[in-house]
């Protein structure tokens, strides 16, 4: 089969050997998969490789042998005995399966996954829509959660990448007002037509105090803003798997009132089905751009440069 390859810091399209089904496992014909910032932190090596060759990629919608639509996330499996499993946070578990990181994802025409980490999709969605709910949709669903949003609150968002535009739409269908701080005029855009009450750029403050923040952006900075912005008791989640860098910060004029900074990780299985069940009641749709799988490395480049509004979606 055709897969982009990482190897040695780069990423090369290739023929490899299609993967052979195993107990426990269902060989998926891969339809699309989403690139999501997290792919360019291994490119990067910002996260360690955990594996000589791989094949990245953990947005993916596939198809079984039977015809059906499955998506694939993030989390590719969890060994159900250590501890936090047994205390249902999954997410933080000591023994994960990271799809697309510690075994190979959906940069390819076939991926192999475990059979119970795959998710039915809303039948609303084709490939290329259902893709970046994924993992963009549900982890932006997690710092949702994370950050304890209830309805009606006033809630920011600092970046406005495939997450962040997703996340307006669930916020709004729990009647928050959004305020929208990012870098770029068309990402501003974007926000002002999805529907933010104000929108502003990174040095903006807006223009009320929030009771809950998300940050997208893999910097330290834009989690200081956000904390900036929080109202006493308000909660910034860090929507990021890396960040730059943690830039001191004055606790008693930002952190003290018991605002609190959470990080969040991965995702759970009740997240994924939560979300995507909302999603389709919601009848959320992403904007995409599609580039076809030998364009891979112009789809990361889009990442790296924020030069898409939206998604980017591989299609092998
Ligand atoms: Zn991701
Ligand atoms: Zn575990």
């Amino acid at each position: 089969m055709k897969a982009a390859v990482l190897q040695s810091g780069r990423l090369t399209i290739r023929d490899v050997p299609r993967p052979e089904s195993t107990p426990g496992h269902v060989l998926l014909k891969v339809l699309a998969c989403g690139v999501c910032r997290t792919d360019l932190h291994i490119l990067d090596g910002e996260l360690p490789a955990l594996r000589d060759a791989l094949i990245p990629g953990h947005q993916v919608v596939g198809e079984t042998a039977g015809g059906k639509r499955v998506g694939v996330s993030w989390l590719g499996g969890v060994d159900g005995t250590c501890p936090y499993c047994l205390r249902g946070l999954e997410n933080l578990c000591d023994h994960p399966t990271f799809t697309g990181y510690n075994v190979d994802g959906g940069y390819a025409e076939y991926v192999l996954v475990r059979e119970d980490f795959v998710f039915p999709l809303p039948a609303e969605l084709d490939a290329l829509h259902a893709a970046p709910l994924l993992c963009a949709g549900i982890i932006g669903f997690r710092s949702l959660r994370v950050a304890g949003v209830e309805p009606g609150d006033r809630v920011g968002l600092f970046g406005f990448g495939s997450s962040a535009h997703l996340a307006i739409s669930v916020l709004l269908s729990w009647n928050c007002t959004v305020y929208v701080s990012t870098r770029g005029a068309s990402h501003r855009k974007l926000a002002q037509s999805l529907g933010a009450t104000w929108v502003g750029s990174e040095d903006d403050k807006p223009p009320v105090e929030l009771d809950r923040a998300i940050t997208f952006a893999p910097s330290g900075d834009v989690v200081i803003s956000a904390l900036s912005s929080l109202r006493k008791g308000g909660v910034v989640a860090i929507n990021a798997i890396h960040l730059d860098r943690f830039p001191q910060f004055d606790y008693d004029k930002l952190l003290w009132g018991e605002r609190q900074i959470r990080s969040v990780a991965n995702m759970t299985r009740t997240d994924a089905r939560d979300f995507l069940e909302l999603a389709a009641r919601i009848d959320l749709k992403p904007r995409v751009t599609v580039f076809p799988l030998d364009q891979a490395n112009d789809a990361l480049m889009a990442i790296r440069k924020d030069s898409i509004d939206g998604a980017a979606v591989i299609v092998p």
